[in-house]
């Protein structure tokens, strides 16, 4: 089933829903349709729009959440992209490898290559020839909407955007 971006009462990510639960909230008044689809959701009784996004029409304070630190979320941050060479990364790399004191930290964390993964071993990008397309940073702590969904409805794009720079 696709699922449905929920944003704060202040248009900040919140999470995801099933279109169901979506429906319901919005049945319930606690939340607005705010993008559709081109598309119907039809019962017995009604045709409902089929959201994409939807709004709570009360704020919920939400606490820190930082941002997990999994393979997919590392994949997700750099863009599935070889942080050295640019090609297609298939791995993760240790930017100060473990074995020398390099933490498994956002910072210390890029999606890599094979190849560069290979050619760098146990060593630092510049003792390899290597160098980084850019610095390694925590990202955003909703990057979590971006590994937990399979696809980003283009709908949703506008909404995670502001959430990135804001
Ligand atoms: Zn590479």
């Amino acid at each position: 089933m696709r699922r449905v971006l929920v944003l704060n009462a202040s248009y900040q990510p919140l999470n995801l829903v099933n279109v169901k639960r979506a429906v319901v909230l919005v049945l319930k008044n606690k939340a607005e349709v705010i993008e559709e689809l081109d598309a119907c959701l039809r019962s017995e009784h009604m045709a409902f729009p089929y959201p994409t996004v939807i709004r709570l029409v009360y704020y919920v304070n939400v606490p820190y959440r930082a941002a997990s630190l999994s393979r997919k979320a590392v994949f997700v941050r750099d863009g599935y992209t070889c942080q050295y060479c640019g090609a297609r990364a298939e791995s993760i790399d240790h930017v100060i490898p473990r074995s020398r004191g390099g933490k498994h930290v956002w910072e210390n964390v890029v999606a890599a290559c094979r190849k560069c993964n290979a050619r760098k071993m146990n060593r630092l990008p510049s003792e390899a020839g290597l160098k980084l397309a850019r610095k390694p940073a925590e990202p955003h702590d909703h990057i979590w909407i971006f590994s937990q969904a399979g696809d980003i409805h283009p709908s949703w794009e506008p909404y995670l955007e502001t959430a990135l720079v804001g």
